[in-house]
């Protein structure tokens, strides 16, 4: 086991997007919302937004991220929260800091119609399942027939 060293970046910004889910990922989006509505989510939910934040997209610190888990988790424990974070984040207890939950393709494998999606981000209702998970990707007609426009409406 050992103790990684990530360079960590300050971005409050990111940081502000990651938290309020409006990252333009609806997956990481739609984990970020339930935890603000529901004070709950799925432990590989969690593992996806963690992994998210730190090693994997934002590299942003994990104390961050734990610091909003901590305030709107309602299961929400000090040493559980801490050392998966810590576990997260790569900086100590795991060592497979490669291997990162990609925000598009980790949901749909469980989830390849996008409902969770659906349900925690209304404005993607209509957004058909080719493109949920990545809508920027969909052809204009497209988000217009699915009355979403990405930098418009999501
Ligand atoms: C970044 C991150 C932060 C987390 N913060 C918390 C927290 O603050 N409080 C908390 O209770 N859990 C935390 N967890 C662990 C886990 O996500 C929850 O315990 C789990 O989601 C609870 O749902 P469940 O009861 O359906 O669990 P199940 O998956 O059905 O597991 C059954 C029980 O096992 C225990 N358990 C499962 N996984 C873990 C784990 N990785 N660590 C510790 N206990 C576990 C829990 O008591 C859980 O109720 C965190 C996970 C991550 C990745």
């Amino acid at each position: 086991m050992q103790t990684v060293q990530i360079p960590w970046r300050e971005n409050g910004e990111l940081f502000v997007a990651w938290r309020d889910g409006r990252t333009g990922y609806p997956w990481i989006d739609a984990i970020m919302i339930q935890l603000r509505k529901w004070g709950w989510m799925h432990h590989l939910a969690r593992h996806s937004v963690a992994c998210f934040l730190t090693r994997g997209d934002l590299y942003i610190h994990w104390e961050q991220g734990r610091d909003v888990f901590e305030r709107l988790l309602i299961d929400s424990d000090w040493a559980i929260n801490n050392g998966n974070w810590l576990w997260l984040s790569c900086s100590s207890f795991f060592y497979q800091y490669h291997r990162i939950y990609s925000p598009i393709s980790f949901g749909k494998k469980y989830d390849p119609n996008g409902d969770y999606i659906r349900h925690f981000i209304p404005v993607l209702k209509d957004m058909p399942k080719e493109y949920i998970y990545e809508p920027w990707t969909a052809p204009l007609s497209v988000q217009e027939k699915a009355r979403c426009i990405v930098g418009k409406d999501y």
